[in-house]
């Protein structure tokens, strides 16, 4: 059997070294069309910055090591310009221009996506730079080290971001403009407020909300010119503001596309051709929280689809069940992690859902080193878990990727508190994180806590601090009065039962206890969830 696998990165380089470990006999050809096969396009922003110092380091393969070890026929700068389903052949044009065409039985497009450059006046200039693929890297690193001092980022999702730190890490002087009023997309606008301080520490700008109209060649620069008339002068610009996927070919042989351009395949990544499959950031498939189809341009789904497209091929019944988009970034000091849907969405697609949050250590209080962190769980009314969020500086990752495990394992909120996990005071607490979460979605779940949000306080519900005196004075939400928890039970008559009453603490755990006493003596209370920190999440200053 003769398989032609179209793009040689993340998706179609795993597919390529799974099929050759299961089919030694097989004719496998790999067509890539940039220079590269298997580089570490998730490395490149941190060559930038000089974090991983050594460019051939992100070269994970050669085409030379990689048919050497499974004699699979790469070749680079190879784009393949036609798919004939009929004939079962593609049309390629090589380096030298001249076009052949290789017959296959079995086509893998793994031909990925490529960075959206959307169409403004002045963005062909050469100092608008982006960054996908390592001649990309090249240019912008050039640009860098020929003494430009200034750099403006379009985009504030991942590849921005990351971008962004890694040019202020050059001693640049670094703003990022981002169309909507938070950072990270994936994540909930609140649950970002820490790292825009963070990026506030590490003098890198940003101007959020605000759209880039055009670029103007300018005599220091180019300048961007922005939807409030002010124009933002740099000596490069580097352009992240979304990706599309690569499906044309898909398109012109009459493969079906979804919404968004992405190629539709069941669950063993089939297209309706029988004979050609599709991997990666190319592909919508199936969206386990929301239901229908989503589209997730990450290394991890790409490399897995890539393995399973290949056991498909290779004839194994295979089931890809979806994808939760887990993802994590490192900003300065910080991480922020998430997996499943955010609010944002939920609310956009009318669901119905609960919200916690709570602000654990990430080990024993006891235990030096540790730091608290923001933590957001959604999930449904029956207790299905939608959506995580966690941003800190440290024991973020780890807890995202055990909600993550727990999602795709079909373990539900109230089941995160029953996960039992490895425990030592340098790691966690004997209650990790992810059960507290689980213990505080079941507290919910049986109204034996009615939280109420910070960003939505109850009308008319009187706000009651019950921390100490000195963390009162210290701030406290406008109007609430303060009666600490530990002579709560004595000042009883201070307070109205006739008047619903919003209990709330630093992060949640006071406040708990607050209720359940308030509650059982015949108060109508709430405890707002997370506390004060939530609270200051919402409002920052
Ligand atoms: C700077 C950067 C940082 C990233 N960081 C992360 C991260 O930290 N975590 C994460 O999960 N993801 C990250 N990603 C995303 C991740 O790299 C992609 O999701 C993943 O590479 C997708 O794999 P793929 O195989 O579908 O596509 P790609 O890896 O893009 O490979 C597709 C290949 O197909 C080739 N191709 C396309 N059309 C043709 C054609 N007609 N003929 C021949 N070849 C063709 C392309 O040249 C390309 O090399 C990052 C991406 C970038 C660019």
């Amino acid at each position: 059997m003769k398989t032609v696998i179209i793009g040689g990165v993340a998706a179609g380089a795993s597919a390529a070294a799974r099929l050759r470990r299961l089919r030694e006999d097989d004719e496998i050809v790999l067509l890539e069309r940039g220079p590269y096969i298997s580089f570490a396009n998730c490395g490149l922003p941190y060559h930038l910055g000089g974090v991983i110092p050594d460019r051939e380091s992100l070269l994970v393969m050669t085409p030379e090591h990689f048919s050497a070890r499974f004699r699979v026929d790469v070749r680079v700068n190879h784009e393949v310009v036609a798919i004939d389903r009929t004939a079962k052949a593609v049309s390629v044009r090589g380096p030298d221009g001249a076009e052949c065409r290789e017959s296959y039985d079995k086509l893998l497009l793994a031909t990925g996506s490529s960075p959206l450059v959307p169409p403004l006046p002045g963005v062909d200039h050469p100092r608008v730079f982006r960054l996908w693929t390592l001649p990309d890297l090249d240019r912008l690193m050039a640009a860098v080290e020929s003494g430009a001092r200034r750099a403006l980022v379009i985009g504030g999702g991942f590849i921005g971001l990351e971008t962004a730190e890694n040019l202020a890490r050059r001693g640049m002087a670094v703003t990022v403009v981002e169309l909507f009023d938070q950072i990270l997309p994936t994540m909930d606008r609140e649950m970002t407020v820490p790292l825009v301080a963070e990026f506030s520490r590490l003098g890198v700008g940003l101007e959020l909300g605000r759209k880039v109209l055009s670029f103007r060649p300018d005599a220091e620069g180019l300048a961007a010119v922005l939807d409030d008339s002010r124009e933002l002068v740099a000596d490069l610009v580097v352009m992240a503001v979304g990706v599309r996927p690569n499906s044309e070919l898909a398109n012109a042989a009459g493969l079906a596309l979804g919404p968004r351009g992405h190629i539709v395949v069941d669950e063993a990544l089939r297209t309706f051709d029988p004979d050609i499959h599709a991997a990666g950031d190319v592909v919508e498939v199936a969206d386990p929280v929301l239901g229908g189809s989503t589209a997730i341009p990450l290394a991890g789904p790409a490399n897995k689809q890539g393995r399973l497209a290949a056991d498909a091929i290779a004839g194994r019944t295979v089931r890809y069940r979806g994808s939760y988009g887990a993802a994590v970034i490192q900003i300065g000091k910080l991480a922020a992690a998430s997996v499943g849907t955010t609010e944002r969405r939920l609310k956009a697609a009318g669901a119905d859902f609960r919200k916690i949050y709570l602000h654990p250590a990430s080990n024993a209080s006891y235990y030096p080193g540790g730091a608290r962190f923001h933590t957001k769980l959604l999930f449904s009314a029956e207790g299905k878990i939608l959506g995580c969020q966690a941003v800190g500086a440290k024991g973020v990752d780890k807890r995202i990727d055990v909600v993550a495990a727990a999602m795709r394992a079909g373990v539900d909120a109230r089941g995160l508190a029953e996960l039992e996990l490895a425990y030592a005071p340098p790691f966690n607490s004997a209650k990790d994180p992810v059960n507290l979460a689980g213990m505080i979605a079941a507290n919910v779940l049986d109204s034996d806590s009615r939280v109420a949000q910070a960003d939505a306080l109850p009308e008319g519900a009187k706000l009651l601090d019950v921390r100490e005196p000195d963390e009162f004075a210290e701030g406290t939400i406008p109007g609430a009065v303060n009666i600490p928890l530990e002579s709560l039970r004595d000042r009883l008559t201070e307070l109205n039962p006739a008047t619903p009453i919003t209990v709330f603490c630093q992060v949640g755990l006071r406040g708990y206890v607050a209720e359940r006493i308030l509650r059982q003596r015949g108060f109508d209370a709430f405890n707002l969830s997370g506390g004060y920190t939530t609270w200051k999440l919402h409002n920052p200053c």
